[in-house]
């Protein structure tokens, strides 16, 4: 093995750790059901817990059931921390989220390995029902930790079955006690699989991440006139479907007109009767936009407001269009960021810097301290789903590159 690339990092051993936490939910065809407070999730943060502990590090327990292993630097400074979740969506991969708390894990064992002693301390954190696919919103934890969402909110916050996070919590044992506030930290380092296709249609093995782009939500809600399919006249109706059907081709056509980077996408789209006999007369749908500037994303929802004003009244339609949730972009920290390209360059890994199009904890974490994250490749650009896989040669790389940033940042 090349020597200069792999200093510190066992990859074997990592590799191990990966098999062995991806055991815990695996579905038949190597993917992964791992969702946010179930039995599986319990089994993952045991075997979690158990291998912290067995690295020497003092774990705690906050009160949304996020963990922290802290391993004591040489002075009374804040920590380095690295961290990401262990909770998974239903039949998603074994790559996104455990794949940043292993090697964090893999960067402490590394540590001690070679016996380095740092002046921060390091810390290994794994965040609760991060992928948000049990209880709304996704981040929920580290948004409570960040200060942007209330503790008793998100302790309210039902799964499908009306059963409430803070009982599940409980149930499975992790509901802990200490404060979940925000805290002070040197940096926060996530690594993560890309979960698009750039890093590896560009054969790179390292994503240096600038930041996450900015997002927009919008709910939109259409009435029409519903009536019988068959002794309507087409020139009396107001279908709310085929207003539905122009602004969805439209929000399509923003992206393409605006260009860059700027993504659009209508992801639900409910119609009412939804029957075979009967003029839709009213449709519901999501619009979600993402660019790294706040000002093509202001720019796309104006495109939007015309779009749905020019389609309501070409059909006779009513449309509400409420823009309900926005994060501006979120520039990670210039030193951490510098510090993992550093890492990058002497990890030997081929690298650019790149954009995430995807909320992570970074998000939340980026409000409270520096912070930044290192991506690595997903094959396919595939993510949430069985297929998800990042080569071993990649995972090696980024590790390595985590390891120096920390050992870089720690001191
Ligand atoms: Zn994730």
């Amino acid at each position: 093995m090349n020597a200069r690339r792999d200093v510190g990092i066992d990859r074997k051993r990592l590799e191990q750790s990966i098999e062995e936490l991806g055991r815990i939910g695996a579905t038949p065809r190597g993917g992964l059901t791992r969702v946010a407070l179930t039995d599986d999730d319990k089994r993952g943060r045991d075997l979690m817990v158990r291998w912290m502990r067995e690295a020497g590090l003092r774990v705690t327990v906050d009160q949304m059931g996020n963990l922290f292993g802290e391993r004591a630097g040489t002075q009374a400074l804040p920590p380095v921390m690295m961290g990401s979740h262990v909770d998974s969506v239903p039949t998603g991969g074994k790559y996104d989220g455990q794949l940043g708390v292993l090697c964090g894990l893999e960067t402490i064992r590394a540590l001690d390995t070679h016996d380095i002693r740092t002046r921060h301390p390091v810390m290994l954190a794994i965040f609760t029902n991060e992928e948000g696919a049990r209880f709304q919103p996704a981040m929920i934890a580290s948004g409570v930790m960040a200060g942007k969402i209330p503790l008793e909110d998100a302790y309210n916050a039902r799964d499908k079955d009306g059963i409430r996070l803070v009982d599940e919590l409980e149930r499975i044992g992790y509901l802990g006690s200490e404060p979940c506030v925000p805290r002070a930290f040197r940096a926060y380092l996530e690594l993560h699989i890309e979960q698009g296709p750039c890093l590896e249609e560009e054969g790179l093995s390292v994503g240096v991440v600038d930041g996450i782009v900015a997002i927009s939500w919008s709910r939109l809600t259409l009435s029409g006139v519903q009536d019988h399919a068959g002794p309507t006249p087409m020139r009396i109706r107001h279908d709310a479907l085929v207003a539905a059907a122009k602004i969805v081709t439209g929000v399509r056509a923003i992206a393409r007109e605006l260009g860059g980077e700027l993504v659009t996408t209508v992801g639900n789209l409910v119609v009412q009767p939804n029957i075979v006999n009967a003029i839709p007369g009213t449709v519901t749908m999501s619009i979600d936009m993402r660019d790294p500037r706040d000002a093509t994303l202001d720019l796309a929802r104006r495109r939007l407001d015309a779009l749905v004003k020019a389609a309501c009244e070409r059909e006779g339609v009513r449309g509400e269009l409420d823009h309900y949730w926005r994060v501006p972009y979120t520039p990670f920290a210039a030193d951490v960021v510098a510090a993992i390209d550093r890492a990058a360059h002497a990890s030997g890994a081929r690298f650019r810097h790149i954009l995430s199009g995807a909320g992570h904890d970074a998000q939340y974490m980026a409000a409270i301290g520096p912070a930044g994250m290192i991506f690595v490749p997903s094959r396919g650009g595939r993510s949430h789903c069985e297929e998800e896989f990042t080569p071993m040669d990649d995972i090696e790389y980024g590790a390595g590159t985590l390891f120096r940033a920390v050992l870089d940042l720690a001191g």
